[in-house]
């Protein structure tokens, strides 16, 4: 065997030990925000953040073989608390790296990686989701400083977050995905008011955001001035490539954390607790969970489009959650929500549909594969050419 070959063995047996000992660590820390940050303060300590990151901005500099280990030993022993810092890991830190300043890199990718920044996305607006091009919000430069108006809606971890990956609109006046900035906003001022949006699960994991006057330093501009589309797509590429890995948490914890598909163990145990595991309908649905978990994992180490692995997750995500449904009864939708293993079950069941929106739904997943790796048509896009301000709207 190579040295390489033994380095990277080794390298993986590492993180794995860190992964299997972390619930230990994390012993006696409460919340999920806390126990989140304590954990990547651990890992920082143990010289794992950021693996292929460079070391100037925080990471380790190891190779993207390294990177793809870490996966590989993480994936499954990930605590549901890494959810805490989905969007700055997943999307924010590697957009940041792919097309910010070096000076914007040493201020955000550090502190994103150690846990002691939290990120959202301010995207999706009431008017503006699939089309997220139609967005309204508007940035107006004041002096070394850009002001923003405008609302943004289902902004998940809102609520937990110090900063937020933001688009607005700065020219009216271009044709609408023309005139779009990406700017780095601040969370913590008087302009940015957030609002809860409590979900049918019981659970507040996104929120309303309202914009009034809020403010930018002229610095966080990420890209140029009106080029903020291509870092759009470029961020929801690591959005939909971080969603379709499939991150896991596991079942033994009754974590409603994270956006992982119900796992196939532990709907075993619910079919042996429903007196159903012998039914073949059941043991032929808990096979094809079973393929779908295994593909997912597959998939994720394979350089696929990311849109691939998005839209797989999230069916997988409905054809177990429609199995624990049916194994559950009545009480998978009716539940009360003290009872810890009720609760659990039913906020899979009742949230799956929404992992087939949050990142783009399945149809606009479909249509980017149809369009980019197929190659067929677009389609009709009259709105492309017009300046925003002469679009019709609602
Ligand atoms: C759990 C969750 C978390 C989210 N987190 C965030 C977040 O953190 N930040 C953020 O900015 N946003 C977030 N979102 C918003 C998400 O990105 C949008 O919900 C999504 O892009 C769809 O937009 P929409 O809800 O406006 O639906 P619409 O765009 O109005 O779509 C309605 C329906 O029409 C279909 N449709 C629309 N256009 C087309 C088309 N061209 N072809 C075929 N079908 C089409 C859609 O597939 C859908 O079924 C989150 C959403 C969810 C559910």
């Amino acid at each position: 065997m190579s040295g390489r070959g033994t380095e990277l063995e080794d390298f993986e047996a590492t993180v794995r030990q860190f992964f299997e000992k972390l619930p230990a660590a994390l012993d006696g820390v409460d919340g999920d925000v806390a126990r989140g940050k304590h954990y990547r303060s651990l890992l920082v300590a143990e010289g794992l953040a950021g693996v292929s990151y460079p070391v100037e901005f925080g990471g380790q500099g190891l190779s993207a073989e390294h990177q793809a280990a870490y996966d590989r030993a993480s994936i499954e022993l990930l605590p549901p608390e890494e959810s805490v810092f989905g969007i700055g890991l997943g999307m924010a830190l590697p957009t940041i790296l792919g097309n910010g300043s070096d000076e914007q890199k040493r201020r955000f990718i550090p502190p994103g990686l150690a846990g002691e920044e939290i990120w959202c996305q301010l995207y999706s607006e009431p008017g503006a989701g699939s089309d997220l091009a139609g967005l309204t919000t508007q940035a107006v430069r004041d002096g070394d400083e850009w002001v923003i108006t405008g609302q943004k809606v289902w902004t998940s971890g809102a609520q937990d977050s110090d900063l937020a990956i933001l688009l607005a609109r700065t020219d009216q006046t271009a044709a609408k995905h023309a005139g779009i900035t990406m700017f780095v906003l601040p969370m913590h001022q008087p302009g940015v008011e957030v609002r809860p949006l409590v979900q049918m699960t019981g659970a507040q994991e996104f929120n309303e955001v309202f914009l009034t006057e809020a403010r930018v330093p002229a610095s966080w501009v990420l890209g140029d001035i009106n080029q903020g589309w291509s870092l759009a797509v470029a961020l929801l590429a690591h959005e939909r490539k971080t969603l379709g890995r499939g991150v896991t948490t596991s079942d033994e914890a009754k974590s409603k954390a994270g956006r992982a598909p119900l796992q196939y163990d532990g709907l075993v145990t619910r079919a042996r607790d429903a007196g159903a595991i012998d039914d073949l309908t059941i043991r032929q649905e808990l096979a094809a969970v079973h393929t779908g978990e295994r593909l997912i994992l597959w998939n994720a180490e394979r350089q696929l489009h990311p849109s691939i692995g998005k839209l797989w997750r999230t069916i997988q995500g409905r054809r177990a959650a429609q199995l624990a449904h049916v194994l559950g009864g009545p009480e998978a939708v009716a539940w009360e929500h003290d009872d810890v293993e009720a609760d659990y079950w039913a906020y899979h069941v009742l949230n799956c549909r929404g992992m087939s929106l949050g990142g783009g739904t399945d149809e606009v997943q479909k249509n980017t594969l149809g369009e980019r790796v197929l190659g067929l048509p677009r389609g009709p896009g009259i709105d492309r050419r017009t300046p925003f301000n002469e679009l019709p709207r609602n």
